[in-house]
C-alpha cells in the first residue's frame, strides 16, 4: 500500500478507494504530507478533516491546503490546542502581601485573611504561574455571609458554613487582548465616541452635495424656456474615408494575439494577482476563568499575500485595413456634393486602398428672435434642404446654459 497507489486511484476519480488507502498510508507513514494533503481532500468527515488539519499543521505550519481549510472554515484548529492556564493574582489588604497566587491562596499565606476574589488580576509576564492538570467547574461564587470566594463546587462556605446556593459569581476580569506593541489591554477598549460624529457630518455633506447635484441636473435637462429662433443660413459637410492595407504594430497578451501576427516579440508582465498564503497571524487573549486561574489562549487567522502572476505579452505585427485618410468637402450653402474619390492603388496588396465609411452632416444656423444668441442644429437633410433662410422655429433653451434642444425645434412658417 503506498501512496501512488492512493494516487491513481484518485487520478481516476474514485476518491472513495483512494481515501479508504490513504487511511492506512498516513499509519505506516505519519510524516508523509502530501498523503495527508490528499486525505484531506478525499475526505467527507468534518471531523476527520479537522485531525488531518491539526496533523498537517503540526508537519508544516505553512502548508497551503491546510491552511486554506482553516480560512474557510473559519476556526482556528491550532488556537484549541495552544490554551494555557495560569493563576491569577491578588494582593492582601490586610498584611500588604503582594503577588499572592488566586487558586493556590485562597488565604493570606502570610496573615491569613480571606482572599478579595474581586480585586484578582493578570500577572506580568515574569510573574506567570502556570497551573497543571486544571479542572474547571466554573467562576468561584461569594459566600453571602462572609463574602468569602468558594469553588463553584462547594455548597458550604469553608470560611464560615454557610449555604452557597444563593452565592454569587465574583466578579471575572475584562478579557484581555495582546496589542502591537507586545502589551495587553482590554478588549472592548476602543475610542469609538469622536469618530462617530464626524463619520455622521460627513455623510450629511454628502447627502447635501448628492441633492445639489440632483436638483443642478434637473435643472440643466428641463430647466428650459420655448422661444422664437429665425433661420440665419445653412451648413454641410461630407466626408469619405479612405482605408489602406498595410502592417499594423499592436500589442497584447500573447495568447489572445491573432493567428495571422507576424514579427513577433515577447516580454514577461504582471497579468494579474492571486493570493498566497503566508503564514498566520495570532494574538494572545487572557480570559478570567474566575476560579483564581486564567487561560492564556493564542487566535489565529491565516496571512495572505498578493503574489503577481506573470504571463507572456506580445508585440507584434498584422496586415489590417485602418482609416488612413479623409476627403472631405463642406459648404455654407444648399449644394452639397461628395468629394472626388482617387485611390493610389486597388487591390489587396500592401498599400492598396479602398473607400470606408461615409458620414454626412447639415446644419441650420439660427439667431434667437428674444437676445440675438446664435444656435447650430444638426438636422435631417430633407428638413435642411427645404427650409429657406428667414424660415422662423420654435425651439426649447435652457435657461441655465442657454443652449438648444435641436430635438424641439418646430417650424412655424
Ligand atoms: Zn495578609
Ligand atoms: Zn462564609
Amino acid at each position: 500500500m503506498s501512496f501512488n497507489d492512493a494516487l491513481k486511484f484518485y487520478k481516476q476519480g474514485n476518491t472513495f478507494k483512494a481515501h479508504q488507502l490513504l487511511q492506512e498510508v498516513v499509519q505506516q507513514e505519519p510524516k508523509n504530507e502530501n498523503a495527508w494533503a490528499l486525505l484531506l481532500k478525499t475526505s467527507t468527515d468534518a471531523q476527520e478533516q479537522q485531525r488531518v488539519v491539526k496533523k498537517l499543521l503540526a508537519l508544516n505550519p505553512h502548508h497551503p491546503a491546510a491552511l486554506e481549510y482553516q480560512s474557510q472554515h473559519h476556526q482556528n484548529l491550532s488556537a484549541e490546542s495552544s490554551e494555557k492556564i495560569y493563576e491569577m493574582l491578588w494582593d492582601c489588604e490586610y498584611c500588604n502581601a503582594k503577588k499572592l497566587l488566586g487558586k493556590t491562596h485562597r488565604f493570606c499565606p502570610n496573615c491569613g485573611a480571606p482572599q478579595d476574589a474581586n480585586a484578582r488580576y493578570f500577572p506580568e509576564e515574569k510573574d506567570k504561574v502556570a497551573v497543571q492538570d486544571h479542572q474547571y467547574f466554573g467562576a468561584d461564587k461569594i459566600c453571602s455571609a462572609c463574602g468569602t470566594a468558594n469553588s463553584a463546587k462547594a455548597e458550604f462556605c469553608q470560611q464560615c458554613g454557610n449555604s452557597l446556593g444563593d452565592g454569587k459569581a465574583v466578579k471575572q476580569q475584562t478579557e484581555q487582548v495582546q496589542g502591537r506593541d507586545g502589551k495587553f489591554h482590554a478588549i472592548n477598549e476602543k475610542p469609538t465616541e469622536s469618530k462617530n460624529s464626524n463619520g455622521n457630518s460627513t455623510l450629511i455633506w454628502l447627502i447635501v452635495l448628492g441633492i445639489v447635484l440632483v436638483v443642478g441636473l434637473w435643472a440643466v435637462l428641463f430647466w428650459n424656456k420655448e422661444v422664437k429662433a429665425v433661420v440665419t443660413g445653412h451648413h454641410w459637410q461630407r466626408i469619405i474615408e479612405i482605408e489602406e492595407f498595410g502592417e499594423r504594430q499592436k500589442e497584447d497578451w500573447c495568447n489572445v494575439k491573432p493567428s495571422d501576427a507576424y514579427r513577433i516579440s515577447k516580454e514577461e508582465k504582471v497579468r494579474s494577482t492571486r493570493k498566497v498564503a503566508d503564514g498566520q497571524e495570532c494574538t494572545t487573549h487572557k480570559i478570567d476563568k474566575g476560579d483564581g486561574t486564567y487561560a492564556e489562549k493564542q487566535e489565529c487567522q491565516p496571512r495572505y499575500r498578493e503574489e503577481p502572476v506573470y504571463d507572456d505579452y506580445c508585440h507584434y505585427s498584422v496586415n489590417r485595413w485602418e482609416v488612413e485618410r479623409k476627403i472631405e468637402t463642406h459648404g455654407d450653402d444648399k449644394k452639397p456634393y461628395w468629394g472626388k474619390v482617387s485611390l493610389a492603388k486597388e487591390g489587396n496588396c500592401m498599400g492598396c486602398e479602398r473607400e470606408g465609411d461615409r458620414e454626412e452632416v447639415y446644419q441650420l444656423l439660427l439667431k434667437q428672435s428674444d437676445n440675438s444668441d446664435s444656435h447650430v442644429c444638426d438636422v435631417e437633410q430633407e428638413l435642411w434642404q427645404k427650409t429657406p433662410v428667414d424660415a422662423t422655429f420654435k425651439v426649447n433653451v435652457n435657461l441655465v446654459t442657454g443652449g438648444a434642444h435641436c430635438g424641439s425645434l418646430k417650424l412655424i412658417k
